[in-house]
């Protein structure tokens, strides 16, 4: 069984990873919320609990990226993202554990922001941690955000550093996915142990790099488990030509053949709205209710927008399987919210 998995991801074992989580992740069933909602079996995979410095989806991602920059003999550690940017955060953190620096930029993303999304949550713990912060006044130009890292980079090495770039656009391996194909391999052998058939896993889909790697991961290791992606950054148009692309980036990454057919990448875009970090209505209400039925702490920025595309598609369900919730972190992002948060106490 296990000789036979192993081949099926093709070369993931040479690649160069770097094991910070040295637990699998629990998975938890939510009676009381699916008993709310009018729903069948519902499950929670906590990857909020990752370990480090408040968890989240960006330490399975960081493995891979840090195994790579490990090999290279780093020093510093650069990374761009949104001002509230859990993946900065937790770049911060990795670095602290291997004794390198860390340089992030932070972008102007979201407009209409206050003192809480400026200095707390994670900002907060970025300045704890240590990290130099550079900003970015463009939130939606990755390129030129690269580019900038890039002359930062330049700096460093004139300096006699030896920087590594963990990038923002599309156009470079995508290392991060790595960790959600290690991640559908413990989920599948999870509901094996725990006897459980899964129909659907729902994730928030951002970057893609969580959505797409948890899928090929199942469609390589021979699962046809269906994965809902609830887009939270671009919309369903935009995110699934990029799904394709990366899924097809990760099957060259790992050599393997085709695995995932363009019908397999499934998008709801309808919590998408009125933006990136910016909350519904219906999103606020579906952060209340995870945190009123199972104690589940959500963002408005992610998993409040996921849980909100779980319970809608979690009422719809037909089948007699399970749902699987994918909790991807972003706790910090609470406090930076706490406004709008107010707004609906
Ligand atoms: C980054 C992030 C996502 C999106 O993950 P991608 O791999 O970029 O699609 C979802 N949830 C949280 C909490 C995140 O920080």
């Amino acid at each position: 069984m296990n000789i036979s998995i192993t081949n099926s991801l093709g070369r993931l074992h040479e690649i160069n990873r770097v094991r910070l989580l040295n637990s699998i992740t629990p998975l938890e069933a939510m009676p009381n919320l699916a008993q709310h909602i009018g729903a069948g079996n519902l499950y929670v995979k906590r990857d909020d609990y990752c370990g480090l410095a408040f968890g989240g989806n960006k330490v399975r991602q960081l493995e891979f990226y840090f195994g790579e920059a490990q090999a290279d003999n780093t020093d510093t550690i650069l990374i761009t993202g949104a001002v509230q940017s859990n993946f900065t955060r937790l770049t911060a953190a990795f670095a602290v554990r291997l004794g390198m620096a860390c340089h992030m930029q932070l972008e102007h993303r979201v407009a209409n922001t206050n003192n809480d999304y400026e200095t707390s949550g994670n900002v907060l713990i970025d300045r704890m941690l240590g990290a130099i912060i550079h900003t970015y006044p463009e939130g939606e130009d990755e390129k030129g955000a690269d580019r900038q890292l890039g002359i930062i980079a330049d700096e460093l090495k004139a300096n006699g550093k030896t920087p590594y770039i963990i990038p923002l656009a599309p156009g470079h391996p995508p290392l991060g996915a790595l960790g959600y194909v290690v991640a559908a391999k413990e989920m599948l052998t999870q509901f094996e142990q725990d006897n459980i058939r899964v129909d659907e896993i729902v994730v928030a889909s951002g970057s893609g790099a969580t959505h797409a790697g948890l899928l090929c991961g199942l469609r390589a290791l021979g699962s046809n488990i269906k994965v809902r992606g609830i887009c939270v950054r671009r919309d369903a148009k935009l995110q699934h030509p990029r799904l394709l692309d990366r899924c097809r980036d990760i099957e060259k990454l790992l050599e393997i053949k085709t695995v995932v057919e363009e019908q397999d990448i499934v998008l709801d875009d309808s919590f998408l709205a009125p933006g990136y970090g910016m909350a519904s209505d219906e999103v606020m209400d579906a952060i209340l209710q995870a945190a009123r039925s199972e104690a589940l702490m959500l963002d408005p920025t992610y998993t409040g927008k996921s849980m909100a595309g779980f319970i809608k598609a979690a009422k719809s369900h037909k089948g007699s399987g399970a749902m699987v919730f994918l909790h991807t972190g972003g706790t910090p992002g609470i406090f930076a919210y706490r406004s709008r948060i107010m707004e609906v106490l």
